[in-house]
């Protein structure tokens, strides 16, 4: 194909037990999936419908590693997350249909500036700069559910030069991975090669250069990062 300027490189995941990669299309992420998460943001804990917001593609930080500390903030959060990998995808898939339509499952990152999201919730502006930064989504290798199955139950946890900041369990999210993926899907179609960040559990907090951060999930891969 001849184009007016580069072709943008595709990022992609790898996967575990093959060299074949996992190419990222969109990515999306819900808001407050935890009860406890929404309880320390001051949001109500209760079942109130799924809320679901994006990061760009290129976002993402294949398999971790050095990422900056992004410019225009002084509140950097990490906040850990099952990532959903789609293999297949649709509109209005309904529940029982999800499972066949997730390749595989990943730890992921969904770094966020507090003080650019606190300041967009206070006058009704997106959270686009305050989520959608260079590098603000780190993901390790996916695990294929014909591996790990699919995920319900089991510890995710967090941790910055060896202390424990975040430890959840997935059977806490308000919101299941069926219903995330089904209610999304009501919105937009979903393709193979999207992603989708779950919620982080409580403990979310701030991190500074020099920091090394240590994320898993029981059942998959562990995701580190270090904020240079
Ligand atoms: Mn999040």
């Amino acid at each position: 194909m001849d184009t007016v300027i580069p072709l943008p490189p595709r990022p992609c995941l790898t996967v575990l037990g093959t060299d074949a990669l996992f190419p990222v299309r969109r990515i999306y992420c819900v808001g407050r999936n935890y009860a406890d998460h929404a309880r320390e943001m001051g949001g109500d804990p209760n079942r109130e419908p799924p809320f679901f917001f994006g990061k760009p593609q290129d976002t993402v930080v294949p398999g971790g590693g050095a990422v900056p500390y992004p410019p225009v903030t002084a509140n950097l959060h990490h906040e850990v997350e099952l990532v959903v990998a789609l293999g297949r995808g649709g509109s209005n898939i309904p529940l029982a249909d999800v499972p066949a339509c997730v390749f595989g499952y990943a730890v992921g990152l969904d770094l966020t500036r507090r003080d650019l999201q606190a300041k967009a919730k206070d006058q009704g502006q997106p959270w686009e700069t305050a989520k959608g930064f260079d590098q603000s989504a780190p993901v390790s290798p996916i695990t294929p559910a014909t591996t790990c199955g699919h995920l319900a139950s089991g510890a995710i946890w967090l941790s910055v030069n060896g202390t424990e900041r975040q430890r959840g369990d997935l059977a806490g999210m308000t919101w299941r991975v069926p219903e995330v993926v089904a209610h999304i899907s009501t919105f937009v179609t979903l393709a193979p090669g999207d992603l989708i960040f779950t919620g982080t559990p409580a403990g979310v907090g701030a991190l500074v250069r020099g920091d090394q951060v240590r994320c898993g999930i029981d059942g998959l891969g562990e995701l580190e990062i270090v904020i240079v």
